[in-house]
């Protein structure tokens, strides 16, 4: 059964999604700059983000959806892809409209400026990127599992490269559209960052219209996320006894890891605001700015991602390899190890007191080996459970864990 080697299609895959997280993350690292630089307060700000990622993750419920019922995953990745182009498009609109709300010499809100169409634009924007982000995202990730037989001992390993591809756009897309940080005397230089987006939307929603149908195929060889056929709805009527049992395992896993991604984004809030206050950031003579600790975590997810499937994989061969729901459970263990060390670090420290940012960047590092343990191996799992007629609805509520998890933020 475990034939060496992954399908063409598993690169396909990893390249698409790969851009779009470019576009997801290069977007989400100037947003609130951006809107704090002419548009809002920092409070509304910190608000209007979290409402974006939480429905961001929402909306993969509806998408999975209509992709079991109707579309299949090809229609609904291409028609996701496209709004979120049209919605980075957007974002681009509004830093080409927005003025400087601060008069430069005198350093007060200037009354006359008026960034009405700006903050529609914007507003426009994250509808359809959170519209479009429910379509592609479920869909994008059961294809990868569409690619092998259900039993297929790869999927574990599948979902780990197509991990790394994530991670790769996520460590890019901040590092190209940061390059356009504009600030508050010129707010329009973010729109570069938008269009930088935008282009990296584009081109994974075309890359994949273009070669789905020369490599997305199962191992038999047939086409994988057409629209589900006459029969395949008939049969989603009648579940299993065995079906429904593993439905409630996903929900129970799901339910789980809301823990491990409420306390996991807090890379983006209290963790940012500790490499602020409390880390020092200077390596030799240089004071590395804050925001480059955010992409700490999906760096290390690129170069730990190998080692973690050689330990998979070394433990499979002698017969130790750990359940799917093992790895969820070692990941969040890893989460709270990460928390205990960091607590460690702060635990005698002065008001006024930097510590080394050794500390954050050992806590980055032992989430991320949490992470791979937990995430990928999550998608693979709920891949595995799926009923294949549910399998992106069920994507949905893996996702759905962590736009709950941002109610307690
Ligand atoms: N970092 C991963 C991604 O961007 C996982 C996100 C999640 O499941 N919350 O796809």
């Amino acid at each position: 059964m475990a034939k060496e080697g992954h399908p063409k299609g598993l690169y396909l895959l990893f390249v698409t999604e790969m851009a779009e997280r470019f576009s997801y993350y290069g977007m989400r690292a100037v947003f609130t700059l951006y809107m704090v630089a002419a548009l809002f307060t920092m409070e509304s700000a910190s608000e209007i983000y979290g409402y974006y990622t939480g429905l961001v993750y929402l909306t993969p419920l509806l998408g999975g959806y209509i992709a079991d019922r109707y579309w299949g995953n090809r229609r609904s990745i291409i028609v996701g892809g496209m709004l979120m182009a049209f919605g980075q498009f957007l974002m681009f609109l509004s830093a080409s409209f927005v003025q400087p709300a601060i008069k430069e010499a005198e350093g007060m809100i200037d009354p006359t400026v008026n960034n009405q169409l700006a903050i529609i634009c914007m507003m426009g924007g994250l509808f359809f990127l959170i519209l479009g982000n429910g379509f592609f995202k479920p869909n994008i990730s059961t294809m990868v599992g569409s690619l092998y037989r259900p039993d297929d001992q790869r999927k574990d390993s599948a979902f780990t490269i197509f991990y790394m591809g994530i991670n790769v756009g996520a460590t890019l897309g901040p590092l190209t559209c940061g390059i356009f940080e504009g600030d508050y005397l010129n707010p329009m230089r973010f729109k570069w960052a938008f269009l930088c987006a935008c282009i990296a939307m584009l081109a994974s929603t075309l890359i994949f219209y273009l070669l789905k149908n020369k490599y997305l195929m199962d191992y038999e060889g047939n086409a994988i996320g057409t629209k589900p056929k006459l029969q395949e709805k008939t049969e989603r009527q009648q579940l299993t006894r065995k079906e429904k049992q593993h439905i409630v395992v996903i929900f129970i896993i799901a339910a789980f890891v809301i823990f491990f991604w409420a306390a996991y984004e807090q890379a983006g809030v209290s963790l940012t605001y500790f490499a602020d206050q409390q880390t020092d950031r200077h390596i030799f003579g240089w004071e590395m700015p804050t925001s480059y600790f955010q992409s700490f975590p999906a760096i290390f997810v690129v170069l730990l991602a190998p080692f973690m499937n050689l330990v998979w994989e070394v433990l499979r061969r002698f017969g130790h390899e750990p359940s799917s729901v093992m790895k969820q459970a070692i990941g969040l263990a890893f989460l709270s190890i990460g928390y205990m060390l960091i607590a460690f670090g702060v635990k005698d420290l002065g008001p006024n007191v930097k510590v080394s940012m050794l500390w954050l960047t050992g806590l980055y590092f032992i989430h991320t080996l949490g992470e791979l343990s937990l995430s990928p191996i999550g998608l693979s799992l709920v891949s595995k459970l799926s009923p294949k007629h549910l399998a992106s609805l069920m994507m949905g509520i893996w996702f759905m864990s962590t736009a709950i998890s941002w109610q307690d933020n």
